[in-house]
């Protein structure tokens, strides 16, 4: 089957690419190389078109009989969004839109869309379960509330096939380290090699629930196989909360190395604890089990050591 992926030429996008194509699917990759790189798609079948998904044509060109679109494109990180609020909107939400209404152009493709536990924000119940109220403190947060909801909302009303998942802190090979709104896992590892101090905002008991990539790729992949749709959003995670600190502790131990750590102020838009509650999930996925933390960090760290 073709399948297309937005922001293809990403983290999770080149990962899940890999994925695709192992499993005998004919992949396009869309991507405008803002973030992406051409090298995440090396070693893999899939063909990078390079342009913007907010643009109709391209969408238009890319969607042409494929049986699936995977919606990864869109503007990451918290603090990038609170420079850059209309930004973030455009790619995200707005980008969302044009993705739907190719996909509804199209004849009605199975779509499956990103959304991020960013979107629970305040709301201080855990764990996060997906009937609880979204409060986004982030302009990053409110754009991908606007994605899964517009996601849903053609498949309320348009009978698009749609599957929301909210992915929480996902990590592993081809995430970045070298820009300055790199995610904690690879920043961790990179300044741990690199003989510089870790550096922590605020105190570092807040709480992520970290997912290894390949488990978050192996689930899509299942989803697109299986045309799996729900009329609401999804968590794709865990339960499985460490502390930056525990996550400082356990780097120490696999690198077999002592790690200085700078605290900073806490940063303005992160949340404090995350931990997903995963039953939605089991229920559409029952054969899911995670790669363990340890066993995904050491992948990740064995990555950042190739030359
Ligand atoms: P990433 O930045 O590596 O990938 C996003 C890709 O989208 C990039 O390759 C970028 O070049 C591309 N892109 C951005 N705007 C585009 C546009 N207008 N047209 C075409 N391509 C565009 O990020 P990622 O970590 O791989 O995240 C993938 C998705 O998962 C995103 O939607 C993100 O919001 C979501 N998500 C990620 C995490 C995580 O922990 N990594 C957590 C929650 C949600």
């Amino acid at each position: 089957m073709k399948v297309v992926v937005t922001g293809g030429a990403g983290f999770i996008g080149g990962n899940l690419c890999r994925q695709l194509s192992a499993s005998g699917h004919d992949v396009v990759a869309l991507d405008n190389l803002s973030m992406g790189r051409a090298e995440n798609l090396d070693g893999t079948d899939a063909t990078l078109l390079e342009g913007d998904l907010c643009d109709p044509d391209t969408l238009d060109q890319a969607f042409d009989q494929a049986g699936a679109v995977v919606h990864l494109g869109a503007m990451g990180s918290v603090p990038r969004s609170l420079e850059t609020p209309l930004l973030t909107h455009h790619n995200n939400a707005t980008g969302t839109l044009q993705v739907m209404e190719a996909a509804r152009r199209a004849g009605g493709i199975h779509t499956i869309v990103a959304s991020s536990s960013s979107v629970y924000g305040a709301t201080p119940d855990l764990p996060k379960h997906e009937s609880l109220p979204t409060r986004p403190m982030s302009p990053y947060g409110a754009s991908k509330l606007a994605t899964e909801w517009y996601a849903l909302a053609y498949q309320h009303s348009l009978d698009l096939p749609v599957l929301a998942f909210r992915f929480f802190n996902v990590f592993g090979p081809l995430q970045p380290a070298d820009h300055i709104y790199a995610a904690v896992i690879p920043r961790f590892i990179d300044a741990a090699l690199d003989g510089r101090a870790l550096t922590v905002y605020g105190d570092g008991k807040q709480s992520r629930d970290f997912t290894y990539v390949d488990t978050v790729c192996a689930t899509i992949v299942d989803a697109v196989n299986r045309q799996v749709t729900s009329p609401e959003p999804v968590n794709l995670a865990f339960g499985q909360p460490v502390t930056l600190l525990e996550l400082v502790d356990l780097l120490q131990e696999l690198l077999d190395m002592e790690l200085a750590v700078d605290h900073l102020e806490p940063r303005a838009g992160d949340i404090r604890h995350s931990d997903a509650a995963s039953a939605r999930l089991y229920e559409l996925f029952p054969d899911t089990s995670p790669v363990p933390l340890r066993a995904g960090l050491q992948t990740t760290i064995d990555w950042f050591r190739q030359p």
